[in-house]
């Protein structure tokens, strides 16, 4: 039945790649064959279904957000992640610079850009690299999961946008770590390379509340699944958010590669999704179709 239902919904969704077209503001990724549709579901009880291009492995993006808001309320509090940080959909672009332009504002919520490097200030002094990896390839359970390197240095030679942001953070006293150390962790996490599968495995681990479906071992807490699917319901589609949850009405992230996360948890079900044509807000246009 699932299997029959994602075969159609990923046909019913093909057509809209011609209305979108893949993010090219970070040149590797604009090299990616935007007709691409996949999208998967993993279920409690062991379900893994499959339609379309979900063997294929692309860039993580901004989905790494929600990896890297779960690592810090793990590592660092609720209280220490949202005292520079707000909670609420921001109404502009992921990677705006004008709400923070006011003297003591800070970053809307941790799904945009600015937040997001907030975040990742608060996680780089604590973790390395090496250590995010191997905790985001639990929460996906895919050992696959690696750095795309062409991607990564695609991203750093057009970094100018995020590193003004990193500054204004740090003038603003909401950044006290190292700046570039900072934006470095940032641009390897959202150059991470998964998979539909990946996502869906992701998303089934926040269905059943942080526990591995794979291992049975808890990754994150009720408490960090729950702030987590909040603000991804509310903040995680960009300025799409709020159409999306009415449409919709399950948290999700979407990110520039294309991808977008959902969580089904009244269903116990992760959806992963891929597909790279972007709409005008840069959510897949196949993806949501
Ligand atoms: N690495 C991307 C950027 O900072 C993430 C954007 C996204 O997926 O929203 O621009």
């Amino acid at each position: 039945m699932i299997q029959t239902i994602l075969e159609r919904a990923v046909a019913a969704g093909r057509p809209a790649a011609e209305r979108g077209a893949a993010a090219s503001y970070i040149p590797e990724l604009g090299k990616v064959d935007k007709r691409l549709l996949g999208a998967c579901v993993f279920t409690r009880d062991g379900g893994r279904f499959s339609a379309g291009d979900t063997g294929v492995r692309f860039s993580i993006q901004s989905i790494s957000k929600v990896i890297s808001l779960a690592a810090a309320l793990e590592l660092c509090g609720f209280d220490t992640v949202f005292s520079q940080v707000g909670m609420e959909p921001s109404g502009e672009a992921f990677n705006s610079l004008v709400e923070l332009e006011p003297t003591g504002s800070r970053p809307s919520n941790p799904m945009i850009n600015s937040g997001a490097i907030a975040v990742d200030g608060y996680l780089e002094p604590k973790l390395s690299f090496a250590e995010m990896l191997s905790f985001t390839r639990k929460l996906c359970m895919d050992d696959g999961i690696v750095l795309d390197e062409a991607v990564y240095h695609s991203e750093m030679s057009h970094i100018s946008r995020n590193r003004a942001i990193a500054y204004l953070l740090e003038n603003q006293g909401v950044l006290q770590g190292d700046v570039e150390r900072t934006l470095d962790f940032y641009v390897r996490m959202c150059s991470l390379s998964v998979t539909a599968e990946s996502l869906a495995g992701l998303g089934l681990l926040l269905a059943e509340g942080g526990v591995s479906p794979a291992t049975g071992e808890r990754l994150l807490s009720p408490d960090t699944v729950r702030v987590v699917k909040t603000i991804m319901l509310t903040c995680g589609m960009y300025d799409g958010s709020g159409a999306f949850a009415v449409r919709v009405g399950l948290p999700s992230k979407s990110g520039v590669g294309g991808g977008i996360l959902s969580v089904a948890d009244r269903q116990h079900m992760g959806i992963g999704i891929f597909g790279p044509a972007l709409d005008a807000k840069g959510n897949s246009i196949a993806g949501e179709a």
